[in-house]
């Protein structure tokens, strides 16, 4: 792994979160469905338990004004709850944003903060619901663990605040601030565990996708190393082997016309002789380029082996691939190459032929088409000859 990358994947020691952003919004965005089933849950069984203790509420003030104030207060959170529970399966990126959870669940907080003024005698109870609560916010509420620090920073403060506008001894304020630090600091701890776990398996499944689509890539050139020339890029002896192994086929399927053409380059030695190889190549690689300019998308241009060239060219008959043939033969023959402030002009000879229904192997016709282009080269080479089909 590259230092580039070490760094996107530094995670905050206290947040538990990517400190790259974007690395942090990946994430969320990989774990997003999980955020929102899960908060879903989490957020129904909430509600459920606030309305599963009113009867409790009904057994301590009886119907009373402090009883509709408390079952109102107790409504109108699981509402809130359930709301964001239906928001967060239309918006899920509110899941993972965080905001609306935190929100949601502080809004919840005026019916502990008003518990104690209404039932007195509850003290040790309400402590120990909110004790519960805090922990339950940290290992069940899924957000962002500075969003739940807030939660809790705002919990804690308002329920101490109301012991101590209750009358309570600093002593006993002191006591209930460290009873509740205490939940708060093991919740945190877990959900640092946890938050942090998870993202280091992110890390790990990234490393691995970065791995494959290196091996995919690197496949990808192998496989293209292994078909081309590597001096022209062109198909290399397996690849228009194994090409016109498929066009053969057609042709002998379903009788599309199907052409053979060997290119001999003209006097190639003395091109090296003259320049040097080093130029020698160059001219390979220019010629692959202007043989390659008049053929279309679905004809073929292989390295035959030195100097010389294959095409193929399917749903072509003689007088097209002639035609071709000859339109290769002049763009050579006219163009001019300035390779190393030489101007170097190459030609060369060609031959084509149609492969008909007897031909199964290549190597027979090509030894056909090169018993034609040995005739070129004996009657003057830089023209373009046509073996007759077997
Ligand atoms: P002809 O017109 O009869 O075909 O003459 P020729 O000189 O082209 O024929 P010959 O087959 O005798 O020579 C081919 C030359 O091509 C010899 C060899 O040095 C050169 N050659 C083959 N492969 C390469 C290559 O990859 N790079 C370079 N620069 N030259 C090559
Ligand atoms: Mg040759
Ligand atoms: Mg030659």
């Amino acid at each position: 792994m590259n230092g580039q990358s070490d760094n996107n994947y530094q995670i905050s020691a206290w947040r538990a979160e990517f400190i790259d952003p974007a690395m942090e919004q990946a994430y969320l965005k990989s774990v997003e469905p999980h955020t929102v089933r899960f908060l879903r849950i989490a957020l129904c069984i909430w509600a459920a338990l606030l309305m599963l203790f009113l009867p409790l509420d009904w057994l301590a003030l009886g119907s009373s004004s402090g009883f509709a104030i408390l079952s109102g207060l107790r409504l109108a959170h699981a509402l809130m709850l359930l709301w964001l529970a239906y928001i967060v399966g239309k918006k899920s990126h509110w899941a993972t944003w965080g905001w609306p959870t935190t929100w949601v669940a502080i809004a919840g907080y005026p019916l502990y903060f008003i518990y104690p003024f209404l039932i007195p005698d509850a003290g040790t109870f309400g402590l120990a619901v909110m004790l519960i609560m805090l922990l339950s916010i940290y290992v069940f509420l899924p957000n962002r663990l500075p969003l739940n620090n807030l939660i809790a920073a705002v919990g804690i403060t308002g329920i101490v605040t109301v012991i101590a506008i209750q009358g309570a001894d600093l002593a006993a304020v002191v006591l209930a601030m460290l009873v509740l630090l205490w939940p708060a600091l093991l919740g945190y701890a877990a959900a640092l565990r946890i938050n942090t776990g998870n993202r280091r398996a992110f890390i790990t499944l990234k490393e691995l996708e970065e791995e494959i689509e290196r091996r995919k890539t690197l496949e990808s050139e192998l496989k293209q190393q292994a078909l081309t020339d590597p001096l022209t890029g062109l198909s290399n002896r397996r690849q228009y082997e194994m090409l016109f192994r498929r066009e053969l086929d057609r042709h002998l399927r379903h009788g599309n016309p199907l052409v053979l053409g060997l290119i001999d380059l003209d006097h190639f030695k003395d091109i090296n002789d003259q320049y040097g190889h080093d130029v020698g190549d160059q001219v390979l690689c220019h010629v692959a380029e202007l043989l390659q300019a008049p053929l279309r998308q679905s004809d073929i241009l292989g390295r035959f082996g030195g100097e010389e060239f294959i095409f193929i060219l399917p749903d072509s008959d003689l007088d097209q691939a002639r035609l071709v043939a000859e339109r290769m033969r002049q763009s050579l023959e006219t163009t001019r190459l300035v390779l190393e402030g030489k101007s170097i002009r190459v030609t060369a000879t060609f031959a084509v032929t149609q492969v008909c229904a007897t031909d199964t192997e290549l190597n027979n016709i090509i030894r056909r088409v090169d018993s034609a282009l040995y005739q070129g080269k004996h009657q003057g080479r830089n023209c373009v000859m046509c073996a007759a089909a077997a």
